[in-house]
């Protein structure tokens, strides 16, 4: 473990330690950063290189992701930092033409309609299936507060068929989760909210339609990539990092907190960290969650990414339903969603598997990895696999915490335990929402609750 870093205490300044620098802790620092007058914040990342999941990086003329493809433009905390940056100009939405979404029925593409009418067009579900959506505005809410997974919530207002061609490659392409298993409240909060709120989600997307309050908005990145958002975080001053050093202690004493064999105290600590590290962690207020910290699964995910000829994959990309019992969990199509991933000749194509339902591919060489996703992308694009160029490879052994029903109780725990610690706050996407906008959101809440305690403290 490093111990090089020293803190300096510098006369009146309030002094600010995060631990952990993906989008959660580089985000709170930021807002911390800009918001907090006379702060020194410090980042500590255990990995050489800040950006968590979210890293960019380039080969024969390929820009390629190893973690989010983008974020959507609906909700505004990750546009709000943009704006902080003023760095508007490098936001890249996605191209209107990328609007085609697939799903894989019985082997086959078949296109997700994208307005309301075309879905009784649709070949997605059946006369039945359509029928039974159509019901769900007659279908009472829910009762009792049991909490239920997706699968539960969507069978009951619309349908099995619904669940099984719409919500579970959703669920797949958003957690690589299994909807049997996760919760609709902890996962997806705004559409239990719509259900309590006005009793139907038809009903609900026809008040919303009408007040123009989509809270989707399109795809957006940057420029070169998710990893610019990082890059420009880290180079705006707001907070300094200290990367290649792992937290691993964290301890109370009377002039503040004390990190391992950082010299000095901190008047208040922001941990952002996967929750299997938290569990490892010493953390004072904390010591009794590790079982319940260790308990949340990071199941495995690969991305890999191909070049293919121009002309062949052409839209937004494809999910594949779990009853299809396929090796990938579906492909985007990165380069028809934002152009400048491609090159003249070539798309990018990134194919990805794992997830909750393949923890197998934790265990896989990676030659076994690329000609799994090699053979089913050739299968789908109709090509041969020589046609299909692997350029890159990136493997997640813990990808993405999956909020299983009840997990909500372990969010209720790590909020008590940290309020009974003041100045020591606990933030990352194993709490409050997986998306980067959540990330974003809670570093804007997060950033509030510091200097509100700091302001409080110093009365
Ligand atoms: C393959 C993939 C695709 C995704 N696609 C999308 C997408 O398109 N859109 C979207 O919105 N979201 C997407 N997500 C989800 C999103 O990227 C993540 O939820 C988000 O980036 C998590 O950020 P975080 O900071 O909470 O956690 P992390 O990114 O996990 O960061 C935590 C950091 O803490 C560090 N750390 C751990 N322990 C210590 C310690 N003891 N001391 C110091 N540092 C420590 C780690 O090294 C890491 O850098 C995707 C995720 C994956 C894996």
């Amino acid at each position: 473990m490093k111990t090089g870093y020293e803190s300096e205490k510098v006369g009146g300044l309030v002094k600010i330690a995060v631990i952990g620098g993906g989008i959660s802790g580089l985000g709170t620092a930021f807002v911390m950063g800009r918001r907090i007058p006379g702060a020194k914040i410090d980042v500590f990342e255990k990995n050489t290189t800040p950006g968590g999941t979210i890293s960019s990086y380039r080969n024969e003329g390929f820009l390629m992701e190893t973690g989010p493809n983008g974020f959507l433009s609906g909700k505004p905390t990750t546009l709000k930092i943009v704006d902080m940056l003023e760095k508007q100009d490098t936001l890249l939405p996605a191209d209107s033409k990328a609007e085609k979404r697939m799903i894989v029925k019985h082997g086959r593409l078949v296109t997700l309609p994208d307005k309301p009418l075309k879905f009784f067009s649709s070949s997605i579900l059946s006369f039945g299936g359509k029928l039974r959506i159509m019901k769900e505005p007659f279908i009472a809410k829910k009762t009792g507060d049991e909490d239920e997974t997706i699968a539960e919530f969507g069978k009951r207002r619309l349908g099995e068929q619904a669940v099984t061609w719409m919500l579970d490659p959703m669920v797949s392409g958003v957690f690589a989760g299994n909807v049997d298993k996760l919760s609709l409240a902890s996962c997806f909060p705004r559409i239990h909210e719509l259900e309590m709120e006005y009793g139907s989600l038809v009903k609900a997307m026809m008040k919303l339609r009408s007040k123009k309050a989509s809270p989707s908005g399109r795809l957006t990145s940057f420029e070169n990539g998710m990893g610019q958002l990082i890059e420009m975080m880290v180079a705006a001053d707001a907070f300094r990092l200290h990367p290649g050093i792992e937290i691993r202690e964290v301890q109370k004493e009377g002039d503040g907190f004390h990190l391992d064999h950082v010299r000095g105290a901190y008047d208040a600590v922001v941990l952002a960290v996967p929750a299997y590290s938290l569990a490892e962690m010493v953390i004072p207020g904390l010591e009794g969650l590790k079982q319940d910290l260790a308990s949340i699964p990071y199941p495995p995910m690969a991305v890999v990414p191909f070049a293919v000829k121009k002309g062949i994959a052409s839209g937004f990309g494809f999910l594949i339903p779990s009853v299809e019992k396929r090796d990938i969990l579906g492909a985007l199509y990165s380069s028809g969603i934002f152009p400048n991933r491609g090159t003249d000749e070539h798309d990018l194509v990134t194919v990805m598997l794992g997830g909750d339902r393949h923890y197998e591919v934790r265990e896989m060489g990676l030659a076994e990895l690329v000609d799994k996703a090699s053979e089913e992308l050739a299968g789908f694009l109709k090509v041969e696999r020589r046609e299909l160029e692997n350029i890159g490879l990136f493997r997640w052994q813990r990808a993405i915490p999956q909020y299983y029903t009840g997990h909500y109780k372990i969010v209720e725990k790590v909020e008590e335990a940290s309020a009974s610690v003041p100045g020591l706050f606990v933030t990352g996407n194993a709490f409050y929402g997986i998306g980067i906008n959540d990330c974003t959101l809670a570093a804007f809440k997060i950033a509030e609750k510091v200097q509100n305690y700091l302001t409080e403290d110093g009365e």
